[in-house]
């Protein structure tokens, strides 16, 4: 039991890689609160209190300010803690450069950067105060390298690596850690759409000759959100099967 005892925010629980993180982190004795806009998000906390474990899920935007903070303080007037925010959540967008929109752009903005800079400022007054919290971001390989068709997308998660090493040096002295996960190509519903030549030309390009499964990147998480990472901060920890390197 790992996360015995702890609060854990994921938000974009609902599926892919934030439901990975949100069974794992319930089966190591966490309670989850799941913030999603599918309403399926029930669903995988209903599976998880099925398997005896403790999760709730809510539907609200990262990008709703007001929501999230009127979420958080619910969450810690309940448990009088919050104790690890794994900002999950994140979309794309892609398009080349000069085809990209300002709606696309804008959108990917919005959720991947701006959601987690709302959902990291509500979250830290309760961490300072308990002088304990694990804040961990998805970043992307695509944030270290770039990626054909992804402008916006490679800028927010290139973004979110900067935002952790900031709430590092600002909040590392109240016992507060801020950490990066940077997945390579994993099997969920945002690749799903990539079509099977393309998908087969992707394998062929990652050392390891295959893309993750959510539970791969999901045990990064568990890693930099447990007490074992006490003195890991300010780091982004690529899970790409040997792509970035
Ligand atoms: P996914 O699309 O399967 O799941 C993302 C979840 O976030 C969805 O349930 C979605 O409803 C939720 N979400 C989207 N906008 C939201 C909002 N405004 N408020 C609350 N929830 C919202 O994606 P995934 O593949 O599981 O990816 C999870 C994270 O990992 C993302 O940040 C993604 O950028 C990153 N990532 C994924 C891959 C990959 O190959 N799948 C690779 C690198 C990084």
């Amino acid at each position: 039991m790992r996360l015995k005892d702890k609060i854990a925010i994921v938000t974009g629980g609902a599926r892919g890689i934030g439901e990975a993180i949100a069974a794992l982190f319930a089966q190591e004795g966490a309670t989850v609160i799941i913030i999603d806009l599918l309403e399926q998000g029930a669903e995988v906390a209903k599976r998880i209190v099925a398997k005896g474990g403790r999760a709730s899920y809510h539907n609200v935007s990262v990008t709703d300010k007001q929501g999230i903070e009127t979420l958080f303080a619910a969450v810690h007037k309940k448990y009088g803690k919050i104790d690890i925010l794994i900002n999950n959540a994140g979309i794309t967008k892609d398009r080349t450069l000069e085809k990209m929109s300002m709606e696309e752009w804008d959108a990917v903005v919005e959720v991947n950067l701006k959601g987690v800079f709302i959902c990291t400022q509500a979250v830290a007054p309760y961490m300072k105060a308990k002088r304990y919290g694990r804040i961990v971001s998805a970043a992307s390989n695509v944030g270290l390298r770039g990626n054909f068709g992804q402008t916006n997308y490679a800028a927010t998660k290139a973004g979110v690596i900067a935002m952790s090493k900031t709430w590092t040096m600002e909040l590392g002295k109240y016992g507060i850690t801020a950490n990066a996960v940077a997945p390579g190509f994993t099997l969920t519903d945002m690749v799903a759409q990539i079509p099977e030549p393309h998908m087969e030309a992707i394998k062929a390009s990652i050392p390891l000759k295959k893309v993750a499964r959510p539970m791969d990147i999901a045990y990064g998480y568990l890693y930099l959100a447990s007490d074992e990472a006490q003195f890991v901060s300010g780091i982004c920890l690529t899970i790409d099967g040997g792509m970035s390197r």
